[in-house]
């Protein structure tokens, strides 16, 4: 009995799937964003039913769950994965695909087949599949009857090893759930890195087991300035948070399940009176009072600085003076006891050290600094970050971890196996790269998503300034022209940076990163020839139904923002 029902139930699934064999798709069942290497359509859709099965092996068991976890939801069916039986939809790993990355995907009425070299590609096969599926499959209460997806064959890799996305957590804070919406939303774009900015002068986010003061009293400031910089009075809200060990050791595994690698920024030496203010002995002047620009310090600070607690967490944006002593060792001692819990957190081979805006005229003034100045044979303060640097290092080489470092980190000498991050247009970058350095372009022009991104900024929430539009986000070629082959090949791509300063909520963080990241993807993942501004726009308008089910928040006016002329 059992048998002859099930074989009814089979004749009615395949004349179900039979009715897809010869359909007719449109080009917009294929409008996939970072547009693909090659994709040829094809006649015919696959059916999603009750018979539909994810089958992979061991090696493939994250992205085979992953996959069916998807099509569950997406079906309202339950689509199992099984390790190793067969299915309809086959995960598999092929050694003759060349990219690390790369992955093929093949449809057709009756099969699914995705191929990659790695792991990691499958899992861009999947995006790429969920792209392939109606937006509405992102909707937690979507009412899809019969889940088709369109037959195609498309092969497929990525242009740049390093697609990255950056988030300051400093100068506001935003949730464990947040930040995994935001690796969601990376590994949708083919992304694969999050630089995680972890610490500040405003706050201090990470929990140091040996130094309890850093988030105890680094994590928390007594006010904000309202408004644009410098301000024009303080908020007098206590504000910050932090994020235990437990919780990051939770996020890098979800990002890991995601093929997206987390580095962890600890800034060093500037942007540090968060940790000052734990740690005041880390100042070249412990006894000198922090200082809040134009008088617009919080009550709270102000009453904490009269009984005699001369440092406190920044309430102001900025640049400070107040950074790392760079002459005593304590503070190269507290560097290196941080480092050491934050390496065990982060399997990512680098570790962003900072670099970026420090200002030497604490150092200057300083009898420790200048002896160690004098000891060193150093020549100046520039040469003096060059020290700080090259130590820190040397002992994270010996950990097993590379540093990359914000563009500065070559006044003074690069440190040896140094990465940079070319922020202050692409010299830096260029630099480096002509001296055998790794880069990532991170240029404000076209890679700061705290800019405004229209020039119309009266009618646009609060940002730091500038103007970089989706299309000049899309017109960015992270590679210099003048660049030889072999010069090239030390881009290792770009990232979007997303500074918090006046980005209060993670509503506020999606709209100023949406459609712009969508542009970057494109740029660091599909091929120089294939970008073209028109055929995107188009494909956004499909992207854009995908983040509405997903419920992002976005400014429509933003989407077809072309360089109107200054
Ligand atoms: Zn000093």
């Amino acid at each position: 009995m059992r048998v002859v029902i099930l074989i009814i139930i089979c004749a009615l699934s395949i004349s179900c799937a039979d009715k897809y064999k010869d359909s007719e798709n449109s080009p917009q069942d294929y409008q996939i964003i970072p547009k693909p290497l090659s994709l040829e359509v094809l006649k015919g859709r696959f059916l999603v039913d009750s018979n539909t099965k994810v089958t992979g092996t061991i090696a493939l068991n994250n992205e085979g769950a992953y996959l069916a976890e998807m099509l569950t939801r997406a079906s309202n069916i339950t689509v199992p994965f099984e390790i190793g039986a067969s299915g309809n939809i086959v995960l598999k790993l092929d050694e003759s695909i060349e990219n690390e990355e790369g992955y093929t995907v093949s449809v057709t009425y009756d099969q699914i087949f995705i191929s990659g070299k790695t792991a990691q590609g499958v899992f861009y096969g999947i995006q790429t599949l969920r792209q392939l599926m109606p937006a509405s499959i992102e909707s937690e209460t979507n009412q899809i009857e019969a889940l088709t997806i369109p037959a195609v064959t498309i092969k497929d890799n990525p242009r740049f090893v390093y697609r990255g996305m950056h988030l300051d957590v400093a100068r506001h804070f935003f949730p464990v759930d947040f930040v995994k919406k935001y690796i969601d939303l990376i590994a949708m774009h083919k992304m694969n890195t999050f630089h995680w900015h972890l610490t500040e002068d405003q706050g201090w986010r990470i929990e140091i087991k040996k130094y309890p003061k850093l988030t105890e009293v680094g994590a928390w400031r007594n006010g904000t300035i309202v408004g644009h910089h410098p301000g024009t009075e303080n908020d007098q809200k206590r504000y910050g948070g932090f994020y235990t060990q437990e919780e990051i050791k939770d996020i890098v595994k979800y990002a890991s399940d995601r093929h997206v690698t987390v580095i962890p920024e600890i800034e060093l030496p500037g942007h540090s009176s968060a940790a000052i203010a734990g740690y005041p002995n880390l100042s070249c002047f412990p006894k000198e009072r922090t200082v809040v620009t134009r008088g617009v310090m919080s009550d709270a600070g102000k009453v904490a600085q009269k009984n005699g607690t001369a440092k406190i967490v920044q309430e102001t944006w900025g640049v400070f003076d107040d950074v790392y002593c760079a002459g005593k060792e304590e503070t190269f001692s507290f560097l290196q006891d941080v480092l050491n819990e934050v390496i065990p957190l982060f399997p990512s081979k680098y570790i962003h050290i900072g670099g970026d805006e420090c200002p030497k005229a604490n150092w200057e003034r300083c009898p420790d600094c200048q002896t160690r100045i004098k000891k060193e044979g150093l020549h100046n303060e520039h040469e003096l970050q060059s020290y700080f640097i090259t130590r820190i290092e040397k002992f994270l080489n010996s950990k097993g971890k590379d540093i990359i470092g914000w563009d500065e980190i070559l006044e003074g000498g690069l440190a040896p196996n140094a990465t940079v991050m070319s922020w202050r247009g692409t010299e830096g970058g260029i630099q480096a790269a002509k001296e055998h350095h790794d880069v990532v372009m991170t240029p404000g022009h076209s890679c700061y998503f705290d800019h405004y991104q229209t020039a119309n900024k009266e009618n646009e929430p609060l940002a730091i300034g500038g103007k970089t539009t989706v299309e000049d986000v899309y017109a960015y070629e992270p590679t210099p022209n003048e660049f030889s082959e072999e010069e090239a090949k030390y881009i290792l791509g770009a990232q979007g940076n997303v500074w918090t300063e006046y980005m209060k909520t993670t509503d506020y963080v999606e709209y100023m990163i949406l459609p712009r990241m969508s542009a970057l993807s494109e740029v660091v993942w599909s091929s120089k020839k294939a970008r073209n501004w028109n055929d995107f726009k188009n494909r956004l308008d499909v992207l854009r139904e995908r983040y509405d089910a997903l419920g992002l928040n976005y400014g429509e006016h933003t989407f077809n923002l072309e360089n109107e002329g200054e």
